[in-house]
């Protein structure tokens, strides 16, 4: 077991890390973790494909309508003024026609029925007068209308999804789609974490003058539960060495990941920097951003260590910048490319220079329908209210000084649709 204790804050300005090339360096030391398994599509959702998915199959597997109407052969479109056809059969889907359509005649067909033999267009319902037996169709009709092609979405052999992509519902009807009922996922990432602090009590029990209730098991319960890992909540720890020593030696048993929360500081009770020392190794990163500093990252064994901050909004904040694309690499896939972009400030934004700043926002439309942002009010790490009300970060750069009204300002929203 090594002792390192390394130091990463080497800024020729600031003697801080960007937050950027924080999170390159501390990625560049990690690879994914090994060991898949057979899942049912179903099970295999936010989990991460082993292997690239083939499809053995066309789809649509057949030509088939794509409107209510009637199939008819091109040819039979007249070049000007209206046609009757006779209609001969009927194609439901499910229930294909048997038979095939032959000059001036047509069959009546649903969505999804089989484009019977012989006809290679549709018109829709609507656009025809039908009294049963015979149709009237118009000039208005272009050859191959409302038919979709068999092989017009996938084709045999055509790659579905490539190893490393985490699956969501989309993919789960992808490839239902072409009939694969199991996939060949990465097994899912454990994370252990536990919180330090002697003035932490879990909810549920009645607090004694000084203490609070530890929400950061709670909103990391939440964060990691979300991205589909497999986590477990070794509780509150007291700031004791030997209790902290235990802790981490046991989740560095059980776990591939270990989160905490507090005691990473240079305060008298960190008891949490002394055990990784002497534990395993460290390194403490002074990242340019607020809230956030510091982050402890390292290893116990095999398992890779994050020392979050212990003022919740720091703990999400530098959570959300570094361990969630930790967590994404590690479970063999990449984070999804964070949706960043302009809109005006609806409010003056305080802010000194120095560090990349995360405020909390409310991206809303104006009166006009345009987007803008306003910030949640009071700023400070131990704010959660801040986190809560927020629908976005409002990411303001390290030289920046402040923001006017009607300045445009980066926000980053916290859901996307999928
Ligand atoms: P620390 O990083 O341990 O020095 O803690 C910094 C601040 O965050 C202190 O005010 C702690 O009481 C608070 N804090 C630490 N851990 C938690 C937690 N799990 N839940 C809520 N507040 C916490
Ligand atoms: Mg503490």
């Amino acid at each position: 077991m090594s002792k390192t204790v390394h130091h990463d804050c080497d800024c020729p300005t600031t003697g801080l890390l960007s937050v950027d090339e924080a999170r390159q360096r501390l990625m560049d030391a990690m690879s994914p973790i090994k060991g898949r398994e057979r899942l049912t599509i179903r099970q295999a959702l936010n989990r991460v494909l082993a292997e690239d998915v083939l499809s053995t199959m066309e789809v649509p597997p057949f030509s088939n309508s794509a409107m209510d109407g009637y199939a008819l052969r091109s040819e039979d479109i007249p070049a000007s003024g209206n046609k009757i056809l006779r209609m001969t059969g009927a194609s439901f889907a499910g229930k294909p026609y048997n038979g095939q359509v032959g000059a001036n005649e047509c069959i009546r067909i649903m969505t999804g029925a089989v484009m019977p033999d012989g006809a290679d267009t549709v018109v829709m319902q609507e656009n025809v007068n039908a009294d049963g037996m015979n149709i009237e169709i118009n000039d208005h009709i272009r050859p191959g209308d409302n038919r979709r092609d068999a092989g017009e979405d996938i084709h045999m052999g055509d790659t579905l999804l490539c190893a490393g992509a985490r699956l969501t519902p989309a993919d789960m009807g992808l490839l239902a789609s072409t009939g694969v009922s199991e996939v060949t996922v990465c097994r899912q990432l454990r994370v252990a974490f536990f919180s330090t602090g002697d003035e932490l009590k879990p909810v549920g029990s009645t607090l004694e003058p000084g203490e609070i209730y530890d929400s950061n098991r709670y909103t990391l319960y939440g964060m990691l539960e979300r991205m589909g890992t497999q986590w477990l909540d070794m509780g509150v720890i007291p700031d004791q060495r030997d209790a902290v020593c235990r802790a981490l030696q046991e989740a560095s048993e059980i776990a591939d990941v270990i989160l905490t929360s507090g005691g990473v500081s240079v305060g008298e009770a960190d008891f949490v920097t002394e055990a990784l020392e002497q534990l395993g190794e460290v390194q403490f990163w002074k990242v340019a951003m607020k809230p956030g500093k510091p982050l402890a990252t390292g290893t116990i064994g095999k398992a890779y260590f994050f020392g979050l901050p212990g003022n919740p909004v720091s703990a999400m904040a530098t959570y959300y910048q570094f361990v969630q694309p930790a967590l994404y690499l590690l479970m063999g896939t990449t984070a999804p490319e964070p949706l960043i972009f302009e809109v005006p400030s609806a409010v003056t934004l305080r802010k000194s220079p120095g560090r990349l700043e995360y405020q909390r926002g409310i991206l809303e439309r104006d009166t006009n329908g345009q987007y803008q942002v306003r910030d949640t009010g009071k700023q400070g790490s131990h704010i959660l209210t801040s986190m809560s009300r927020a629908n976005c970060f409002i990411i303001l750069p390290a030289e920046c000084a402040g923001v006017e009204t009607g300045e445009r300002v980066q926000v980053q929203p916290f859901a996307g649709i999928i």
